[in-house]
């Protein structure tokens, strides 16, 4: 399916439009499709650690994140601890797409790496996936993709060792960011790869030395894209051929 060129309408709110095509998603809407969801849309700015939805919340707003931004769901265990199972950036829409309507959600959805959403009412997001079968099926292959990423990164978690799971990590959050250059701590990588941070430590000091990245103080700077690609797991890989195959007019582009 070919891309529509984005053509805005002429009642939709001015910041809305303006930020549309940094959304991968939103990019493909036509004008009516436009008209179907966006109406009432308003562009959020988000900190890093924003928690956008908790689990068991209803999902009242679905959030599609502009460049730069990137959330993570994350599960939280009885005993307080979280790890994360996946990331989502401006390839994607947190909440409500999924899990259809103002179903309770399963997963914490927090902000990674800051940066702008367009936030939308997910009763609306809804209401236009029944009106208009092209959106309906553009949603329904993207929750087919995400569903592959998160199975993916099942395996990735039981298989790969740390180094190659952190260079995935980063090479994702590089999609993300557009930027070579991540605002991410070593604590919180640790926390969302499940490890601790002693370990977090001595895997980043060993990626340093093989000349991929620099660490600054609360930033990670990557050196070499080819060389993280190239010790990584075929993870990150893997996920991009299938929102390919899956989402062709979305898929993440280097
Ligand atoms: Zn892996």
């Amino acid at each position: 399916m070919a891309a529509a060129t984005p053509q805005p309408s002429s009642h939709l709110p001015a910041a809305a439009l303006e930020r549309l095509a940094q959304n991968r998603l939103l990019v493909t809407l036509s004008p009516a499709e436009q008209e179907l969801l966006l109406p009432g849309a308003d562009v959020v700015e988000l900190e890093a650690g924003t928690l956008l939805v908790d689990s068991g919340d209803d999902v009242v707003s679905t959030y599609f994140p502009l460049l730069g931004m990137m959330a993570t769901l994350v599960l939280v265990m009885a005993d307080g601890s979280v790890a994360e199972a996946t990331t989502i950036g401006r390839e994607g829409a947190i909440g409500g797409v999924v899990s259809a309507g103002h179903k309770p959600a399963f997963a914490r959805a927090i902000v990674q790496l800051p940066g702008s959403c367009l936030r939308i009412d997910t009763a609306r997001l809804e209401a236009a996936k029944a009106k208009s079968p092209r959106l309906h099926d553009l949603f329904a292959r993207y929750a087919d993709a995400l569903l592959a990423q998160v199975l993916q990164s099942v395996v990735c978690n039981a298989l790969h060792p740390l180094d190659q799971r952190c260079c995935r990590w980063l090479l994702s959050a590089m999609d993300r960011a557009g930027s070579d250059e991540l605002e991410i701590t070593q604590e919180l990588l640790a926390q969302m790869l499940g490890v601790q941070r002693t370990t977090m430590t001595r895997t980043l000091r060993d990626l340093g030395q093989r000349g991929l990245i620099r660490q600054a103080r609360g930033r990670i700077i990557i050196h070499s894209h080819e060389g993280l690609e190239a010790a990584a797991c075929d993870c990150h890989a893997s996920v991009h051929r299938h929102f390919r195959r899956i989402l062709p007019e979305v898929a993440p582009r280097r």
